[in-house]
């Protein structure tokens, strides 16, 4: 499989007519994906809140956050609407770098048609090995209104994609819930997923109930140390992942595919295994069989490479060897995992 990286560079490497850097969505036939045997009012899930209206208070109080930002476990208290910035460095207009169909993410979410992803720009974890940093932590990318996410949305689903895969959508969640709404009003209907590197709020994801139906978070750290030295001091991530991944647990479940194989509800979890076992991969299956279930999909990525950073750190200055990897994998497979894309 291709790290987002890796598929973004040959991409771009591909030709323009199908990408433009710094913002541009496909364009494309209309194509109507949605399964025929969805009842369009239970399914996305969303469809419930939609015509309830409580999708409406949902934005509401998902919005007050900004005024006092407390929507990450960073508790910056910033007035994002008036343009202040925290640890995260994004105010309060959605920036995004990218929206396309891709076919780099995991397979139950690309189906045959990829998956419809949207890229926003800055992060508040700020990890030195970041794949991605020159939109996470130098936030490239161009500031757009909800409107035209919403159109992003519309027009990924027009090109025929499974789903809306928000990447790095923590920041922004009162903007994109928002914006989700004019999509929906406007004919989406194909299920979000909410793909995140895990450090995240309960009270938070509490809020996006009944609204996301694939969960995609990474499980990056078990020690606060790690989680301190090589994601600029979060040392609260493993106290915060480990709540985060139980109330996503509760609200989707294990993963549901439908007959193509294509992703419908529930929990994908992403672990990259470190070098020199900095990730504490043991601990967090152990975790994961003990607290949720050894039946939740597992990607064990094996594809961390020293970026950004990581140079200046002797100990994630490599990648990862066999015998790690395979010391991963047999874990795994002893405490009884079988649900895993490997
Ligand atoms: S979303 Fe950004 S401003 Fe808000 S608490 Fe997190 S890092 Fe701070």
């Amino acid at each position: 499989m291709q790290s987002r990286r890796e598929f973004v560079r040959s991409v771009l490497m591909q030709a323009g007519t199908l990408w433009a850097f710094p913002y541009h969505v496909l364009s494309g036939k209309d194509r109507n994906m949605n399964d025929k045997k969805d009842n369009p009012n239970t399914y996305p899930s969303y469809m419930r809140l939609y015509q309830s209206g409580e999708l409406d208070e949902r934005i509401g109080k998902l919005k007050s956050y900004y005024e006092n930002c407390t929507l990450c476990p960073r508790d910056c208290r910033v007035n994002r609407v008036k343009g202040e910035t925290g640890k995260c460095e994004a105010n309060a207009s959605l920036k995004i770098s990218s929206a396309f169909a891709h076919f780099g993410e995991e397979r139950p979410l690309v189906g045959t048609k990829g998956s419809g992803t949207i890229f926003f720009s800055h992060c508040g974890l700020r990890c030195v090995y970041c794949q991605n940093y020159t939109l996470s932590i130098r936030g490239e990318g161009v500031e757009v209104g909800e409107k035209r996410v919403a159109e992003s949305m519309l027009k990924l689903q027009a090109l025929g994609c499974h789903n809306i895969n928000l990447v790095t959508p923590t920041h922004y969640v009162p903007g994109i819930v928002s914006s989700l709404k004019q999509a929906i009003s406007r004919g989406l209907r194909i299920p979000i997923v909410y793909n995140t590197g895990g450090y995240e709020k309960a009270e938070v994801l509490k809020l996006l109930d009944g609204i996301v139906d694939l969960y995609l978070p990474d499980f990056k750290y078990t020690s606060p140390e790690m989680a301190a030295a090589y994601s600029s001091e979060a040392f609260n991530y493993p106290y915060y992942v480990k709540i985060a991944f139980k109330e996503m647990y509760r609200q989707v479940g294990n993963l549901v595919k439908d007959k193509r194989g294509v992703a419908r509800k529930g929990l994908m979890i992403r672990h990259l295994i470190l070098p020199n076992r900095i990730a504490g991969s043991r601990e967090f299956l152990e975790f994961t069989a003990r607290e949720l279930s050894t039946e939740c999909y597992i990607n064990l990525m094996r594809q961390y490479r020293p970026e950004y950073r990581a140079r200046e750190f002797p100990d994630i200055n490599r990648r990862i060897t066999r015998k790690e990897y395979s010391e991963v994998l047999e874990c795994a497979h002893q405490l009884g995992f079988r649900n895993q894309d490997l």
